[in-house]
C-alpha cells in the first residue's frame, strides 16, 4: 500500500477491488491479481465510496494507470474518481454483467487475456456523460429500471444475471407509472412513463439495446418508452429479440447531447446500475471531460466458446468455493 515503486522496478498496476462485491467472480479475481505479485497491487476497499476516493488520490499522485477490478458498480466509482484527470483506466471484469467490459471489448471472461488488454496499452477515449452531476459511461435509466435496481437484492442478480431486470420489472408493474416528459435544448419533446439513455450500446449484459449508439460521438442514445405495463416489458423482449426496441410504436428514440427529465413525482434515477437517487428533474449532459481506456484495438470475440469454456470447467467450482472460504 502506498509503497515507493524505484524507478528501477517494473511499474505495477494499482488494481482497485471491492471483496465484499463478491459474486462467484470475487475470490477467483482476488486470487489472480495476489498472483500478480510483480505487476498488480491489490487495493481492496472497506466501505462504499472507498473506490471512488482511492481512485481520485491516484489520480492526483499522477499514477498513469489505475485498474477497476469488478462489476460495473465499482467501475462507476473508479471512473467517478478519475473523471478531469490525465489517469488511464484499466478494467478486469469481475462483476455479474460487466456490460461496459463487454461494450468495449474487454473480455469478460478470462482474467488473463484482460490483463494482456491492460499491458498491451492500447487506450481508446470514451464520451463522460453526467445525469444530475453523476456521472456514467455506459448507460442510465429513470423509472421503471432504477426502481428495479432499488428493489432486486444481490442475490437475485447473482442468480438471474441480466434476467433479473426484466422478472422485477414485472413485480413493479403494478404501480400506477410517472408522466415523464423528455426535453431537448433543441425543442424535440416526448412524453413516456421511462427513459434509458445508453452511452454504449449494451444495456444490462449483451443486449445491444441502443443499437446505433457510439460512445465517442458525443451523443446519447434515448429510448422512452410511452407505455407502462407488461407491454413495457414484453416490447423489450421482443425488440431485443428483433435488435430494435427502437422500431416499436411504443417507444421514441433519439440522438441528443443534453436533455431534461421532467416528472410529475419523484421518480429513481439509476446510472450504470447504480441507484443514485429520487428526483423530480433530471439533467442530463455531456461532461466536458473523456474517459481514457484501456482496451482492444479490435473487440475481443468472446461469446459461445466462453460459454462452452464455462461449462467445461463447472466440476471444478466447488474446489474454488472451498478456496474462497479461507480467504
Ligand atoms: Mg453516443
Amino acid at each position: 500500500m502506498g509503497e515507493e515503486s524505484g524507478m528501477e522496478k517494473p511499474h505495477r498496476y494499482p488494481v482497485i477491488f471491492n471483496p465484499r462485491a463478491r459474486s462467484q467472480k470475487g475470490g477467483r479475481v482476488m486470487r489472480f491479481i495476489e498472483s500478480h505479485p510483480d505487476r498488480l497491487v491489490l487495493h481492496p476497499t472497506n466501505y462504499a465510496g472507498e473506490a471512488r476516493e482511492l481512485a481520485a488520490r491516484f489520480a492526483a499522485e499522477g499514477e498513469p494507470v489505475v485498474v477497476a477490478a469488478g462489476g460495473d458498480g465499482t467501475l462507476n466509482e473508479v471512473v467517478n474518481g478519475l473523471v478531469g484527470s490525465k489517469t488511464i483506466l484499466g478494467v478486469l471484469p469481475a462483476g455479474t454483467m460487466n456490460v461496459f467490459a463487454r461494450e468495449m471489448g474487454i473480455p469478460a471472461d478470462s482474467l488473463e487475456q484482460a490483463l494482456l488488454v491492460i499491458e498491451r496499452g492500447f487506450v481508446q477515449e470514451v464520451d463522460l456523460f453526467g445525469a444530475n452531476g453523476s456521472p456514467f459511461v455506459q448507460m442510465a435509466g429513470v423509472g421503471f429500471d432504477a426502481l428495479v435496481i432499488e428493489e432486486t437484492s444481490w442475490g437475485s442478480k447473482k442468480m438471474l444475471g441480466p434476467l433479473a431486470y426484466l422478472l422485477a420489472a414485472v413485480k413493479v408493474l403494478g404501480e400506477e407509472p410517472p408522466q415523464l416528459e423528455v426535453v431537448c435544448p433543441d425543442g424535440r419533446r416526448e412524453q413516456g412513463v421511462a427513459v434509458l439513455a445508453g452511452n454504449g450500446s449494451l444495456y444490462g449484459g449483451p443486449f445491444k439495446l441502443f443499437r446505433n449508439a457510439s460512445n465517442h460521438d458525443s451523443k446519447l442514445d434515448v429510448l422512452v418508452y410511452k407505455e407502462a405495463g407488461y407491454r413495457l416489458v414484453l416490447d423489450s423482449l421482443r425488440g431485443l429479440a428483433f435488435g430494435g426496441v427502437d422500431l416499436l410504436e411504443s417507444t421514441a428514440y433519439l440522438q441528443t447531447s443534453e436533455f431534461m427529465v421532467h416528472s410529475d413525482r419523484e421518480v429513481p434515477v439509476q446510472v450504470d446500475g447504480e441507484w443514485i437517487g429520487r428526483f423530480r428533474q433530471v439533467h442530463f449532459i455531456e461532461t466536458p471531460h473523456r474517459l481514457r481506456v484501456l482496451a482492444p484495438e479490435e473487440p475481443f470475440v468472446g461469446g459461445f466458446s466462453d460459454a462452452v469454456k464455462s461449462l467445461l470447467q463447472w466440476p471444478r467450482r466447488p474446489v474454488e468455493l472451498q478456496t474462497t472460504r479461507t480467504l
